[in-house]
């Protein structure tokens, strides 16, 4: 069955190594608490509103230097893991990760006031805490989620890309090696931007519970490579030079052509928020509805559809489908249909959050104005 889905080589660990997979998330873990807590920070207002001070929260913001760091440590091999390790553990570790996930998600659930409506099952699934800070406030521990998740899957995805060079040498796949570039530019995009990430869903309306600690920590950070599972036991397609090159270069410019709608809308919406008044890149004059003290806007690229953003992410996952250059199977696709899955939902749960906080009324008006939800003129 393994070797027919084309992963037996994730199943080659000794017994040993099979156990220091899976206690290497645990390692992971500890040490980036370390170093979030030791690295130097910024501390910045966020968006979310602190309940008892009535003003917005506090965060302290390192994730780009543990990120640098995290991967400088990796690349000069000083700790002695091969570099390849994270990739060839990731069933032990995604096996630990979980387990691990599952403690982490009962202390932050358990001895906490519980949610209106739910049944322990369903809290410790969606949590009870929308925030947890530790350490007298310097550790946040959903933006840790995060710093762990984004650095991990960078890290996984070169880990990853370290493999396939020394298992295939010189017939090694460049789709594979751009694969690894395109997402430590993303997750060093994200960490440039972190204070954005402080307006985002997850930031906004998301509990403490399994569902976004397994998914920040493991799901982020080991189960993003997916296609790496598979793509990673073949070789060099063998397309003539002249394929080879029409192939790299547009996924590569079909992954930054994705990216720049996402970051540009996340970036607008940001701009927005922090001075409501301020053209957008000096350009995009802010128009909006008012909807009492709120306001919902629809210029620019929030103009175009409702979660414009959304479809950035989708044009960037179908570069990674299409970057290994064996379309044909299904493993290059795994990306691309957890991202389109995870986007549809979203989009829906996001307007249910903001009919009930902009009002009905408004939010129909924006609908009114705005009629697209992600792909302006399809859907
Ligand atoms: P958004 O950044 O769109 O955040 C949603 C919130 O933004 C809403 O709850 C609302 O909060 C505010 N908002 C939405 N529409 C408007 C509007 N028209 N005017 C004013 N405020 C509005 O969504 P996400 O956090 O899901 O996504 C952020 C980025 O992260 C995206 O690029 C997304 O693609 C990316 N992402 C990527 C993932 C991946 O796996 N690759 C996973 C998750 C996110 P309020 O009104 O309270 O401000």
């Amino acid at each position: 069955m393994i070797e027919a889905l084309g992963i037996g080589h994730l199943f080659e660990l000794s017994r040993t190594e099979a156990i220091a997979g899976f206690f290497t998330p645990l390692a992971v873990f500890a040490v980036f608490l370390l170093a979030q807590l030791i690295l130097p920070a910024r501390r910045v207002p966020g968006y979310v509103i602190d309940p008892e001070t009535g003003r917005p929260r506090e965060y302290r913001l390192n994730g780009i230097l543990v990120f640098a760091l995290a991967l400088a440590v990796w690349a000069s091999g000083i700790t002695g893991l091969p570099h390849d390790w994270f990739y060839r553990s990731t069933i032990p570790a995604v096996i630990g990760g979980t387990a691990f996930s599952a403690v982490f998600t009962v202390l932050a659930v358990c001895g906490r006031p519980k949610a209106k409506t739910g049944s322990l099952a369903a809290d410790l699934w969606h949590g009870r805490a929308l925030e947890i800070a530790l350490f007298n406030g310097r550790f946040d521990v959903k933006m840790y989620l995060y710093v762990v998740g984004g650095t991990m899957f960078a890290l996984n995805a070169l880990s990853g890309a370290a493999y396939h060079y020394e298992r295939f040498g010189a017939d090694s796949n460049p789709g594979v090696f751009l694969y690894a570039a395109f997402f430590t530019f993303y997750v060093l995009d994200y960490f440039v931007f972190e204070r954005v990430q402080l307006y985002t869903y997850d930031l906004i309306h998301e509990k403490l519970g399994f569902m976004l600690i397994w998914g920040g920590l493991v799901v982020y950070g080991w189960l993003f490579i997916l296609p790496l599972w598979g793509m990673a036991a073949h070789p060099d397609p063998g397309f003539p030079p002249v394929w080879t090159n029409a192939w790299l270069i547009g996924t590569g410019a079909l992954f930054l052509f994705g990216w720049s709608i996402s970051r540009g809308a996340n970036l607008q919406k940001y701009t927005f928020k922090r001075w409501p008044d301020r053209k957008f890149l000096g350009l995009i004059e802010p128009d909006c509805i008012e909807a009492g003290e709120r306001r919902i806007l629809c210029s620019g690229l929030w103009g175009a559809a409702r979660h414009f953003n959304y479809l950035g992410e989708g044009f960037l996952a179908l570069s990674i489908a299409l970057v290994f250059g064996y379309p044909g199977n299904p493993w290059a696709w795994t990306y691309f249909v957890f991202i389109v899955s995870l986007f549809l939902w979203r989009q829906r749960a996001d307007e249910r959050y903001c009919a009930e906080k902009y009002g009905p009324r408004k939010w129909a008006e924006y609908r009114a104005r705005v009629k697209y939800r992600i792909f302006p003129g399809v859907y």
